[in-house]
């Protein structure tokens, strides 16, 4: 048997939302999964009131708990995210040291990023940002947001000029530019 009761949230003792579960057992207890949820366990027959009196003892030794578990959760999630960006650079950086040494251009590093924004610009002219998910186009994407990228480091700007320049090393950019403003523009910095 399984009752949900969300707890009203008071000012000052704010106890977390709770799942009862009943059974045949003598005594109250409580757990917390690994997704943070709490979860009561109680023996049938016994009253909500009392059960919330016992989680209510708990409250602050509760929350410590939870506050540890969905921490370590964002821990996860940040190696989720440096994999990815790691996985990400294995794939572009190829293409931007073959055609820098191609343009005869040069930088000083490269960011991968996982920012969720859709524009944003290069604080440091001489960094390339490239979103991670950039990784998983076509090579032609690729290489496409590689050169025009790298035609910044020669044109600050979107010139007649820098648009010649991108297509002395990507002759098929006009296309590639236009399957990236229909799949994902917001890979773009700038
Ligand atoms: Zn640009």
């Amino acid at each position: 048997m399984k009752l949900i009761i969300l707890s009203p949230i008071k000012k000052y003792n704010m106890i977390p939302a709770y799942t009862i579960q009943y059974s045949y057992r003598k005594t109250v207890s409580i757990r917390i999964n690994r997704k943070g949820e709490l979860i009561v366990s109680a023996p049938i027959g016994i009253s909500e009131q009392k059960v919330h009196d016992f989680v209510k003892a708990k409250n602050n030794r509760i929350i410590q708990k939870i506050e540890y578990i969905k921490k370590t959760i964002s821990d996860k999630d940040m190696d989720v995210s440096k994999q990815m960006k790691e996985h990400a650079l294995i794939q572009i950086l190829p293409r931007v040291e073959y055609y820098a040494d191609m343009m005869h251009v040069s930088y000083t590093n490269i960011k991968i990023t996982t920012a969720q924004t859709k524009r944003w610009s290069c604080s440091n002219r001489w960094v390339l940002m490239f979103h991670w998910k950039l990784s998983q186009f076509p090579i032609s994407i690729v290489d496409y947001v590689v050169v025009h990228e790298l035609a910044h480091l020669v044109h600050f700007n979107h010139s007649k000029d820098f648009w010649w320049l991108v297509e002395k090393y990507h002759p098929e950019y006009r296309f590639s530019k236009k399957r990236l403003k229909e799949n994902g523009s917001w890979l773009w910095l700038w």
